[in-house]
């Protein structure tokens, strides 16, 4: 059998899904959820979408009734995932939710008690977490190979353009740059040194307030600290560009990613060479996987449920909470 999903939001990123999930084996496009009927009208030519899988945002709870959909792909604005992830669980459908999963944890915290109590999954279109090169180091350091892991730093930004768009506004971004793209080097951080932080310290610097309105950060610095005594140095910045890049260092050896995160092919080095796993379509292969997930009940590498999801939030909360004190704030994940 095969995951058959509807995504939410025909945007520049679900588009990106929709193509590499007709590479995937396990998942497929059947259905479209849109307030724009003429993009619904292409993707359903497109991708042979029939018209009784099509739906707007106001009717679709009623996906409660199509026995042809069995899971709903949520790729809108961030401040929009809360509601409609709640809506699609108590259509009893299972629910991947796109990055950040919400805007704060409080909301997050309601979107796993809702699907939990609908008993559909909830999982987070985390796509590094099923990434090859990404994965080896995983094995490596869960291996013992690098040793002791003693430090990590993730670098995620890059120069954003048009100050109109969605991920400029606060109320739909719930944030800036951190809720975008540093959300990649904290939960870089995590699964790289395979511990939960246990505190968080953090700085803003904002170049151009004109561009950059009040509550949308543009840079920021932060620094986690981790129970086995490891530390985190991370960057998250709208401003600055070719910043994807992770490392890794344990008392025996190290790993790098640069680029880390992108689209594009990882490419990565250890202490022990290159790394040479395969360059894949991320998508496609995280469609794989979320199927088998959903399907199978197979149990990934590096998880991608709510209950992950939730943590980066804690997290996010928790960094803009200490770029407001100026102190160490501690986490409880
Ligand atoms: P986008 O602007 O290209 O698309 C957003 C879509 O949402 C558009 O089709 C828009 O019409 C629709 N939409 C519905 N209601 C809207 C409203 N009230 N205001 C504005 N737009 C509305 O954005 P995107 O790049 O596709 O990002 C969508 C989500 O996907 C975000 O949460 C983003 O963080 C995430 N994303 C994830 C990755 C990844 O690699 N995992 C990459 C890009 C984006």
């Amino acid at each position: 059998p095969v995951l058959r999903v509807a995504i939410m939001g025909l945007g520049g990123y679900g588009t990106r899904v929709a193509e590499a999930m007709q590479s995937s084996k396990m998942a497929k496009l059947v259905g479209v959820i849109s307030g724009t009927p003429s993009k619904i009208k292409d993707w359903q030519s497109k991708y042979k979408i029939p018209e009784k899988n099509c739906y707007n945002y106001e009717n679709f709870d009623q996906i409660k009734n199509n026995a042809d959909i069995d899971a709903v792909y949520v790729i809108t604005p961030n401040a929009l995932h809360h509601d409609q992830v709640i809506r699609v669980a108590k259509a009893g459908k299972h629910v991947i939710c796109e990055k950040p999963m919400a805007i704060n944890a409080k909301e997050g915290q309601e979107m796993v008690d809702a699907c939990k109590k609908a008993n559909v999954k909830l999982l987070v279109g985390y796509r590094m977490h099923f990434e090859p090169h990404t994965l080896e180091i995983v094995r490596m350091r869960k291996a013992g190979e690098l040793g002791k892991i003693t430090f990590f730093q993730g670098l995620s930004g890059f120069k954003i353009g048009d100050p109109s768009q969605w991920r400029m506004n606060k109320q739909l971004a719930g944030g800036g740059s951190m809720m975008d793209i540093g959300i990649y080097a904290i939960n870089g951080s995590r699964y790289m040194v395979g511990e939960e932080p246990i505190w968080v310290t953090a700085q803003e610097t904002k170049t151009d307030p004109q561009k950059f309105k009040e509550g949308v950060d543009e840079t920021i610095t932060f620094q986690l600290g981790f129970p086995g005594g490891a530390v985190a140095s991370c960057l998250s910045s709208y401003n600055i560009n070719n910043l994807d890049r992770f490392f890794l260092t344990g008392d025996n050896g190290f790993a790098e990613l640069f680029p880390a995160t992108g689209y594009g092919p990882i490419k990565g080095r250890t202490h022990k060479g290159e790394l040479n796993q395969p360059i894949v379509t991320h998508q496609t292969v995280q469609m794989d996987e979320m199927a088998a997930i959903i399907l199978q009940g197979k149990q990934p590498i590096v998880p991608v449920d709510g209950e992950e999801g939730l943590k980066d939030l804690k997290i996010i909360d928790a960094i803009y909470a200490a770029v407001k004190s100026g102190k160490k704030e501690n986490l409880k994940l």
